[in-house]
């Protein structure tokens, strides 16, 4: 049992040896190892375009708490300059005082002078101006039309207004937005309102030195879809309503967050991220384009895969090229082997594949208990036809009784040889006397047809003496004294007149084996 696993064992991996030292597992193993190569840069490349999404994402969330802070900051702090405002208005004593002590009183000086802040005033609830940061004496105007004067004095809790950008009636039309904050009689019915206006141009500063490449923006945007501020500045796009586009209305969806849109204005890719800012009715939008995200990743990529992809195909080919030589080599091998087994001549096996042949045989008819049968063929006056027609005739007239003998063996199983000059042997395995004799009388009269001219034969054409023998390896001797029965034979068929067939004479054993068969060949 451990004997038959082990044999089983070795012939797979017999088997493995020469499928992997053929050709075409070279081939195989070649282009296997180009596709892992391939394979790998790709998933690498891969998690390269993911980590160039993740990069970005991340700058644009960076970009926008820098805004977010910024503006964060400095809204608070114009938000506690107005509350300052609505509380002490509200304040007998300083309503007491003159213009000019009211101005130092209420206004914030450090939010006054601020370098975006346009001008502070207090509206009362007409909406006229009754002080002004800017003069002791108001200047003269009326803003009752205006949503953040509308919206306090409709709003008694509105808390903070923020309003959208319009344009300054006080300062020539400068871009603005303005924040209100209501102020109320103490039975809490609307006196008026206290407001900033902060010019456009901070934001506008603020975004300035942001670079988000050529086909990127970032946007301030009222939660009611109004755009305060964009950069790449563009004058049209401030004060434009953006409620109805759908990346708008993913804004509000959530607090913050990132997607890939294609802008339904330009046709290009975006990521877009955005924040709704916690404490002001106000939304940052980062958007970089994809084509800039993957700008540096894309060169990467077609470098890396363009060489992974050569280096791939120049393994293939040189796989490819390799196996080639392989199997030229073992062709060239095989070849070689052939010509080393064959006679030049006739084409059968040689004496040396003969002799093997014959080895092989005699073991296993020894292993099985058949009997292996031989025709010792040689062609008759074959010196006199020499003498008559000339060496090279003598040549071809061989050649042709070869090819003849190869032609009239019926089995794979048997075979035929020169054995020297023009004397064959005819290899029967497994074949019994009267078998050999019908194998040799089907040879004798087939050379006899072919009517090659001899007439320096008492036939007058080319023909061939067989001597024949069949012998069990069991039972008899050794294989030289086979092939000696069978020139005896031979030699038998020569001295009874030539082309016949002569056998040698049956041994005990085989008359054993197969019963009287030979006796009567013997006796033919
Ligand atoms: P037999 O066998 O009938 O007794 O007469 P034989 O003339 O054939 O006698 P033998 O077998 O002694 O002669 C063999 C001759 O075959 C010798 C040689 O002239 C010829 N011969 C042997 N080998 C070759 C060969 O390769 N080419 C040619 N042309 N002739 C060969
Ligand atoms: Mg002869
Ligand atoms: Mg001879």
């Amino acid at each position: 049992m451990i004997g038959k696993d082990r044999s089983r064992r070795a012939t797979i991996i017999q088997r493995a040896y020469r499928f992997l030292t053929e050709p075409r597992a070279i081939v195989i193993g070649g282009l296997l190892l180009a596709v892992t190569m391939l394979g790998l840069c790709t998933i690498v490349l891969y998690q390269g375009r993911e980590d160039a999404l993740e990069r970005a994402r991340e700058t644009s969330s960076n970009l926008g708490l820098v805004v977010e802070r910024d503006i964060e900051r400095n809204f608070e702090i114009y938000d506690l300059s107005l509350q300052a405002v609505a509380d002490g208005f509200n304040q007998a004593d300083v309503r007491g005082l003159s213009r000019h002590l009211q101005r130092e009183v209420l206004f914030d000086h450090s939010t006054t002078t601020a370098k975006y802040v346009g001008s502070m005033l207090v509206l009362d609830a007409a909406g006229n101006i009754v002080l002004d940061s800017a003069n002791d004496v108001p200047r003269p105007g009326n803003f009752a039309d205006r949503k953040y004067f509308t919206f306090q004095r409709d709003n008694p809790h509105a808390g903070l207004f923020i309003s959208d950008p319009f344009r300054s009636r006080l300062r020539d039309g400068v871009p603005t937005i303005a924040l209100s904050r209501r102020l109320s009689h103490p039975d809490g019915s609307f006196a008026g309102i206290a407001l900033v206006g902060i010019n456009l141009t901070y934001f506008r500063q603020l975004f300035a030195g942001l670079s988000l490449g050529p086909h990127g923006a970032i946007s301030l945007i009222g939660r009611d879809g109004v755009m305060v501020m964009r950069q790449p500045y563009d004058p049209r796009v401030i004060g434009r309503n953006l409620s109805q586009a759908s990346t708008f209305r993913r804004f509000t969806a959530t607090a913050d967050g990132s997607f890939l849109d294609t802008s339904a204005i330009d046709g290009t890719r975006r990521l877009y991220y955005f924040r709704n800012l916690p404490d002001l009715p106000l939304i940052v939008m980062v958007a970089q384009a994809e084509s800039e995200i993957y700008a540096a990743w894309r060169r990467r990529a077609i470098r890396t895969g363009s060489l992974t992809a050569a280096l791939g195909i120049g393994f293939s080919m040189l796989a490819y090229l390799l196996a080639a030589q392989l199997r030229r080599r073992m062709r060239a091998e095989a070849e070689l082997e052939i010509l080393a087994r064959t006679d030049g001549l006739t084409g059968l096996s040689n004496r040396r594949t003969l002799g093997e042949i014959l080895e092989q045989e005699w073991r296993r008819a020894r292993r099985t208990r058949s009997i292996v049968s031989l025709l010792f063929v040689d062609i008759d006056r074959f010196k006199a036809y020499n003498d008559l027609y000339g060496h090279q005739a003598g040549d071809d007239a061989l050649t042709t009784v070869a090819h003849c003998i190869g032609e009239n063996i019926r089995r794979p199983s048997d075979s035929a040889a020169r054995y020297g000059g023009e004397e064959f042997i005819v290899v029967l395995p497994d074949t019994p006397p009267s078998g050999a004799a019908q194998i040799a009388e089907k040879i004798l009269n087939a050379v006899s047809d072919l009517g090659i001219e001899h007439t320096g034969s008492e036939f007058g054409r080319v023909t061939v003496s067989i001597g024949t023998a069949s012998w069990t390896p069991d039972y008899d001797g050794d294989l030289a004294a086979m092939i000696r029965a069978a020139d005896e034979a031979l030699y038998q068929a020569k001295a009874t007149g030539r082309n016949k067939v002569w056998p040698a004479p049956a041994r005990a054993s085989v008359r054993e084996t197969i019963g009287g068969h030979s006796r009567d060949f013997a006796a033919s």
